[in-house]
């Protein structure tokens, strides 16, 4: 039996059974004494409901680990592992070893992120509290005889100054090749953003691939180029990456040529994109603009979705007539109600108007639990500008 018990203060029976994942500060009674995060069985006043994460640091207390009678046990963790990766079956290929293993809360593994990176597991638990509260053991020795994995590594959150911790396994290169839908990319674990490469772009990279025979393509926020590099292989005539960070830029021409894509037809801009647009004569046949996430709080949201406005407004103005734009935006606190405003807007501010080829969002190794559309972060819309 846990240990702990904690009573929740608000009627919150029917979202727990319906699957949404957390529970916050305000609504539950504080345990006398809990300093880290613990397993807790959560009750209300018609009694025990549910298994959780106990967390004592911040405003999110309970994450949901089950609503069955008894407490989950390692073997009962084990299963969920198995069961994430059986669902990613259907992506895991000669062509593809980068994909996503567990996606916290939409792998009902709350707070416990781990990506594979050939034979590199990369983990990383989401705060303080999942920290405390998952086994390391137990997730490293699973990782190493149960998938590809020969290193399991922890990464560490932005500000650390330690990027990589190994957790078991061989130590290995920290700068690797993997493989998506056959396109070869180097990817730095130790010094890459998240957890390397963003993995939650796989489908619409590979969209763009089907999409971009004989077009000039600019890719704004291009990172590693990793749309950069599937336009090319898709046949663009042209294509341009800019970011602000030189590592990023270099990075994307050495994956240019290490798909022998011809040395010509890539340009790599290491640049702010709002001063690149706005020094920028030339038009192009498709624009893709994937930037950062630009709000962090529900507070924020009224000034991010202008800055999404501003930026997608000055994008727009620079393709050609009845050329195309891709528009992205990975803020969560950004919904896809949201996301259509915002480009409603941005139409009218650059006089375009818009039809639309493909409205999506992160491909199926990130799911997310229905009852919690926050965690619908990614999302993706492609058209064709009159
Ligand atoms: N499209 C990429 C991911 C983009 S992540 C992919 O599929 O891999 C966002 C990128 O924006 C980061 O690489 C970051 O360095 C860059 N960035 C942030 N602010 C910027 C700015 N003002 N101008 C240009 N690049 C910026």
């Amino acid at each position: 039996m846990a240990k702990l018990k904690i009573k929740l203060k608000r009627n919150l029976r029917r979202e727990i059974m319906r699957g949404h994942p957390w529970v916050y500060k305000e609504a539950i009674e504080a345990p006398a004494s809990a300093p880290k995060a613990q397993l807790c069985e959560i009750a209300d006043p018609k009694g025990e409901l549910a298994w959780g994460i106990y967390d004592p640091h911040g405003p999110l207390s309970l994450r949901i680990l089950s609503t069955e009678k008894n407490p989950p046990t390692p073997t009962f963790f084990q299963k969920r592992f198995h069961q994430a990766l059986d669902l990613r079956k259907a992506i895991r290929s000669e062509n593809t070893n980068a994909y996503r293993l567990f996606n916290g809360e939409g792998d009902f593994l709350p707070g416990l992120v781990c990506d594979l990176y050939d034979t590199s597991a990369i983990v990383q638990f989401d705060g303080q509290g999942p920290g405390e509260f998952w086994d390391r053991v137990l997730i490293t020795q699973w990782l190493l005889n149960h998938t590809a994995a020969k290193t399991v590594y922890k990464k560490f959150r932005r500000g650390d100054n330690k990027p990589l911790e190994l957790l078991g396994g061989e130590k290995s290169p920290t700068e690797i090749l993997i493989k998506e839908n056959g396109v070869t990319f180097k990817v730095d674990l130790a010094e890459g953003q998240k957890t390397g490469f963003f993995l939650d772009q796989r489908d619409n990279r590979n969209y763009i691939k089907s999409v971009s025979a004989g077009k000039s393509v600019l890719n704004l926020f291009s990172y590693s180029g990793g749309f950069s590099v599937y336009a090319g292989a898709g046949g663009a005539k042209k294509v341009a990456s800019v970011d602000i960070s030189k590592g990023a830029i270099a990075l994307a021409e050495e994956n240019w040529v290490l798909n022998k894509l011809s040395g010509h037809g890539h340009f790599g801009f290491a640049a702010d994109v709002f001063d690149f647009l706005k020094n920028q004569k030339d038009l192009w046949d498709h624009i893709i603009v994937d930037p950062p996430s630009m709000s962090h709080s529900e507070s924020q949201k009224t000034l991010a979705k202008s800055k999404y406005i501003e930026l997608f407004a000055a994008a727009a103005k620079k393709v050609v007539p009845h050329g195309e734009i891709s528009f992205s935006s990975c803020s969560s606190h950004i919904s896809f109600g949201d996301f259509s405003e915002i480009i409603t807007e941005c139409l009218s501010q650059s006089r375009r108007r818009g039809q639309v080829l493909r409205i999506s969002g992160q491909g199926p190794d990130h799911p997310f639990p229905h009852a919690c559309h926050e965690l619908r972060y990614l999302k993706f819309a492609h058209l064709i500008l009159d």
